[in-house]
């Protein structure tokens, strides 16, 4: 794992910096997100045989039907929270394969992930463990529900997309705090933002993306 861990060619830290000068192409300027991209090894968390295109810029299959979302959606959707409040306690829904968990919790004073299909959040919990990220907590669940025992959260990040924002997630929204979530049906879906206020939640819609569905109930 410790040479896995390290990478050669397609999989060295040198990759990893070309890939932070296209996010920084690209328009993600936020110096926090891009050091910590930069840092943590995105080779890891594919398939060996897909390795050598860790750093593309493209989504990759996870197996289970999933992907791990494009580097550049992992920056933007980062940034746009940052940029609104100051990541203490965090929910993600959707860990997929831990990618997006482990730069979230970087940055982050504690992220609690939700995912549906067991054996994705137990190779992405092995993985955060051999990198050494002792502050996120697991759960295997249906993320329409959050995770209520922790709630309030200043900061809620979907990697998926319902076609509305379920009821518990805005409910378990901190005030102040903010929520990056893609929001749509197959082919018309869009990214949103929404902060909550003390009057009500202000929802911004950022840019269209195209993320997997969200879905409802466990898969074992
Ligand atoms: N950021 C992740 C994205 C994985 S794809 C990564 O880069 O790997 C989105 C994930 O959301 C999938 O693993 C899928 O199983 C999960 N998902 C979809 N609907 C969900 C729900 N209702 N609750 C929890 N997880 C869900």
């Amino acid at each position: 794992m410790k040479r896995r861990l390290q990478g050669i060619g397609m999989t060295s830290r040198r990759t990893r910096e070309r890939m932070v000068s296209r996010l920084r192409q690209q328009g993600v300027l936020n110096t926090q997100v891009l050091a910590v991209m930069a840092d943590i090894p995105r080779h890891i968390f594919v398939d060996e045989a897909l390795e050598s295109r860790a750093y593309e810029d493209t989504a990759l299959p996870i197996g289970h039907n999933q992907t791990i979302s494009q580097p550049y959606i992992v920056a933007r959707m980062t940034e746009l929270l940052l940029e609104k409040s100051s990541l203490g306690r965090v929910l993600e829904i959707g860990t997929g394969c831990g990618y997006q968990t482990a730069i979230l919790a970087r940055l982050a004073d504690q992220v609690y992930s939700v995912e549906r299909i067991a054996p994705l959040m137990k190779k992405a919990r092995d993985l955060l463990w051999e990198l050494d990220i002792k502050t996120v907590g697991f759960k295997h669940g249906d993320g329409n529900c959050g995770w209520p025992e922790h709630a309030p959260y200043d900061a809620i990040l979907a990697a998926a997309a319902p076609a509305e924002i379920p009821e518990a997630l805005l409910q378990q929204l901190a005030v102040g705090g903010v929520m990056v979530i893609p929001v749509g049906s197959e082919g018309k879906q869009a990214l949103h933002r929404v902060v909550r206020s003390e009057d009500g939640f202000i929802d911004e819609v950022i840019e269209c993306v195209t993320f997997v569905p969200f879905l409802s109930g466990v898969s074992h």
